[in-house]
């Protein structure tokens, strides 16, 4: 089973996704940690793209749309895997859909996470402190969400016209968010 998990910054994408990997027992495979890891081992990404991605920009497709089809040749992929913080462009989402494709796949199921604004900015400034992250300062997330609203956004078409979105309120503890999603999946036959 393929699955995505999309959604602003801050809205617990992480938290869900991890838990429902671990439900699922299917591989976690968030482009976000495959990028943190290529920088700190120092390979993989141009300066340029270490840069962009600290500002809070997205990095170019081709990078991640490579990152992605090589990871899902990886043998703990064969059953499915869940997709966090991939695709985030349109550019994305059709070559996902083409890489499935030839294996004769298709996602099963696209988790939209939504928040209210006031409440996500808040969530990430908490984050900041605690993680560290270089990029949850105050204008990144700022950024962040600009750049979800225009890039990220347009994928709920994408994914309503195939049928396949699942709009979950993410408001309220990590285990009603997560009981949302599990209702989702088992009300729709996945
Ligand atoms: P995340 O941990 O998913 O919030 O990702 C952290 C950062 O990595 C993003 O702000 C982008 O700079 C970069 N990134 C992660 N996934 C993607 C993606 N699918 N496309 C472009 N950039 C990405």
């Amino acid at each position: 089973m393929f699955i995505v998990f999309l959604g602003p910054p801050g809205v617990g994408k992480g938290t869900q996704s991890r838990r429902l990997v671990r439900h699922l027992k299917i591989p976690h495979v968030s482009t976000g940690d495959m990028l943190r890891e290529a920088i700190s081992r120092g390979e993989g990404l141009t300066e340029e793209e270490a840069r962009s991605m600290e500002a809070g920009q997205l990095v170019s497709d081709q990078l991640v749309v490579r990152l992605v089809t090589q990871r899902i040749q990886d043998p703990d992929c064969v059953e499915g895997c869940l997709f966090d913080g991939f695709p985030r462009t349109l550019v994305q989402a059709e070559a996902l859909d083409g890489i499935l494709g030839q294996r004769g796949e298709r996602l099963s199921r696209v988790f939209l996470l939504q928040g209210t604004e006031e409440e996500l900015v808040a969530r990430m400034m908490r984050r900041a402190e605690i993680e560290n992250r270089a990029d949850d300062t105050a204008e990144t997330v700022r950024r962040r969400m600009q750049i979800y609203q225009a890039q990220t956004a347009p994928l709920m078409d994408h994914y309503r016209q195939q049928g396949i979105l699942a709009e979950i309120n993410a408001m309220g503890t990590q285990d009603d968010v997560f009981a949302r999603v599990l209702e989702s999946l088992d009300g729709n036959g996945g």
